[in-house]
């Protein structure tokens, strides 16, 4: 019995890319000769003929497998989905615009399979090709999320990456529903062999994150993978309480040294309620957010919905 490696790919509205994908990611198995190949599309409910192209190589080609939900659940959806309806002893997740070259994986997969690691990932070697906004952004997250954070989550850490049956099924393992898998990959841990890997240009299409959502990204990393920022309103009011204290102490010396006090009483006022009035709202919000997460978690809603697929189990 040959090995099989199931390559994931989440698309979402891809049709410009998929054929030239389909015949790059065929010509890599080709090459790949000693592996059966399972190649398992996750449609994210596309607007376009994603579905359709698809279907197209699943007629022709058995190896093809799809999955297409009911709606756009987010690349982060697609991959679990992926995952969880994979049937190989390895997974490959893989983007289908190309940015991801697929020559990478014979060597990825030797890593897995001959060379004792478990997982074989992509690290970016620079940014070349991204939006310069998008990039300070992203920098400007990862800087955040490992000060505050106790996994740390690597910058470059692409999700183009093959693993074993082991590393699947601890991924699977982990039930939450706000899923951020970068933070899911590196704390499962795991012997990771890692691969420099530039970024190519984008085959055709356009990119699918828009600032919000990857704001939305960015919020999920932060607060699924630390409670630190519950702590910011305790610091601050411990500040608050040592302002206040001096500022007392100035005007008690101030009325000590000239006899009384200047009338700021009007401004002060102004003053602490607008100060204290942020710092509530502040903390309110930070609990907020975690309010919000507990909430979806205990709603416990099916993570995507399936609206078609070939896939058996
Ligand atoms: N994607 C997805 N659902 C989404 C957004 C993106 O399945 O809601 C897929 C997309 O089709 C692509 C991969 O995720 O295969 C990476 O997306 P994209 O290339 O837009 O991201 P970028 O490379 O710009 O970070
Ligand atoms: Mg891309």
């Amino acid at each position: 019995m040959m090995k099989k490696l199931s390559v994931i790919v989440p698309c979402y509205n891809e049709e410009a890319v998929l054929p030239a994908f389909y015949d790059e990611i065929t010509k890599v198995a080709e090459g790949c000769s000693n592996y059966d190949f399972e190649f398992l599309f996750v449609n994210d409910g596309s607007k376009d003929a994603t579905q359709n192209i698809v279907e197209s190589f699943a007629k022709k080609d058995e190896r093809v497998k799809f999955i297409s939900f009911s709606r756009n659940f987010g690349k982060e959806a697609g991959m679990l989905a992926g995952l969880e309806h994979c049937t190989g002893d390895f997974a490959c997740f893989i983007d289908a615009d190309l940015q991801h070259s697929p020559e990478l994986i014979p060597e990825m997969l030797k890593a897995v399979d001959e060379e004792g690691y478990d997982i074989a990932a992509c690290r970016r070697v620079d940014r070349k090709g991204e939006k310069k906004f998008k990039s300070m952004l992203s920098g400007a997250f990862y800087k955040v999320v490992n000060k505050i954070s106790e996994t740390y989550i690597d910058d470059g850490a692409q999700d183009y990456r093959v693993m074993n049956r082991n590393v699947i099924d601890s991924i699977l393992s982990m039930k939450e529903n706000i899923r951020f898998t970068k933070g899911i990959f590196s704390w499962v841990g795991f012997n990771v062999k890692w691969f420099p890997h530039e970024n190519r240009e984008r085959a055709a299409g356009d990119t699918k994150w828009s600032v919000t959502k990857l704001f939305k990204y960015a919020m999920d990393g932060i607060i699924g993978y630390t409670a630190s920022p519950l702590r910011i309103p305790l610091y601050l009011g411990i500040l608050l309480i040592i302002l206040s204290g001096i500022f007392a102490l100035a005007v008690i010396i101030q009325y000590a040294v000239l006899g009384f006090i200047y009338a700021l009483t009007l401004r002060c006022v102004m003053f602490s309620v607008l100060f204290v009035g942020g710092l509530i709202l502040i903390s309110l919000g930070i609990a907020g957010e975690y309010l919000a997460r507990i909430y979806t978690e205990v709603k416990d809603r099916p993570k995507y919905l399936i609206a078609k697929t070939n896939c058996d189990k």
